[in-house]
């Protein structure tokens, strides 16, 4: 069996759902589109996208003598959905577990095949060479050059089976395989649905500005969502699905994911904006020991959440200020 074959059947023995590799190279037309959209600044407070650059856009730089990109995907699509009266929660974040660690340790058992089959020396086990939403590596760029999707208008990776509700993984190989995945073309043709739909304005074709966007400014964001934005917030608490709801390959082809690790938080699919009033720093410890909503953290959930309240009640809001004055 090719190296090629094997590789990407021991992706899915190790529980991912699709798998692509790719050439090692750099990206140089990734390179002078980043440089230009780190130099507009919208970027916003993530500064750690600014470092690194040489390393961001090439991983032979990132992990010398690497040769290959190996590149899987795992569908999260949730069985069930949050009720519309509930504070929105991004379907990424709705598993009891991280993904993070959930990924991490799939690609550790992924690693593990490949080494029992070409040997330890056919991963760099010196440098970092596991990657799951980590800043040194464009992943979405590699998935769509592993043959995975392509980057869409809302600047996510479509898969054409399943939509763009899947986290991305990467394991850098210092072995080259016979052939190589090839690029799927763009096919968002003339749709600008994401566009239209983003609440904030943040999207430009295949371009978003961060700071525009609802996933930084409800996570990454240390300070309350400006003014401006707090209009759009709309009971957002953590990240925003909309231009990726509205995405027509999503419509069509998301199906729910067949992974017990990605098990939704009961809370997050039943509580209502009261209930997560209600909770305190001691009870989201309690109920969130390994959730991705610790990403944001309790005191950023609670501004969202307060902001999402005043949306809700602009009369109470209206009350409280004339009870102020
Ligand atoms: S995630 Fe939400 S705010 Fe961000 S670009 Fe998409 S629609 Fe706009
Ligand atoms: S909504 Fe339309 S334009 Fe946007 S990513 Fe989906 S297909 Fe592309």
């Amino acid at each position: 069996m090719s190296k090629h074959l094997f590789i990407k059947q021991a992706a899915i023995e190790a529980g991912f759902d699709a798998c692509g590799i790719a050439k090692a190279e750099s990206l140089d037309e990734d390179a002078a589109f980043m440089q230009h959209w780190l130099s507009e600044g919208k970027h916003g407070e993530m500064h750690y996208l600014a470092r690194n650059f040489d390393k961001r856009t090439d991983p032979r730089v990132l992990v010398p003598g690497c040769r290959s990109v190996v590149v899987v995907l795992l569908n999260y699509f949730p069985e069930d959905l949050q009720p519309d009266t509930a504070p929105r929660i991004a379907k990424y974040a709705y598993p009891e577990t991280d993904y993070h660690s959930v990924i991490k340790e799939k690609l550790a058992s992924l690693e593990a095949l490949i080494t029992a089959a070409y040997g330890p020396e056919s991963v760099a086990s010196k440098h970092q060479h596991r990657f799951v939403d980590s800043a040194p590596i464009l992943e979405r760029r590699w998935a769509q050059r592993a043959g995975l999707g392509w980057i869409g208008k809302n600047t996510l990776l479509i898969n054409p089976d399943f939509g763009s509700y899947c986290f991305i993984g990467i394991l850098l190989l210092n072995i080259e395989v016979e052939t190589y995945d090839k690029p799927i073309p763009d096919r968002c043709g003339t749709c600008t649905r994401c566009i239209n739909a983003c609440p904030t304005a943040a999207l430009e074709s295949y371009s978003m500005d961060a700071r525009r966007c609802l996933s930084y400014l409800s996570i990454e964001l240390k300070d309350e969502i400006p003014e401006t934005f707090q209009h759009s917030v709309s009971g957002q608490i953590l990240g925003c699905d909309i231009c990726s709801d509205v995405c027509p390959w999503n419509r069509k082809k998301a199906h729910p994911h067949k992974h017990p690790e990605l098990k939704a938080h009961t809370g997050i699919l039943q509580w209502s904006q009261q209930d997560w009033m209600n909770m305190n720093e001691t009870d989201f410890e309690l109920h969130f020991p390994h959730s991705a909503l610790r990403r944001a953290g309790f005191r950023k959930l609670q501004q969202n959440l307060r902001l999402g309240k005043k949306k809700q009640n602009p009369e109470d809001n209206a009350n409280t200020e004339n009870e102020q004055a």
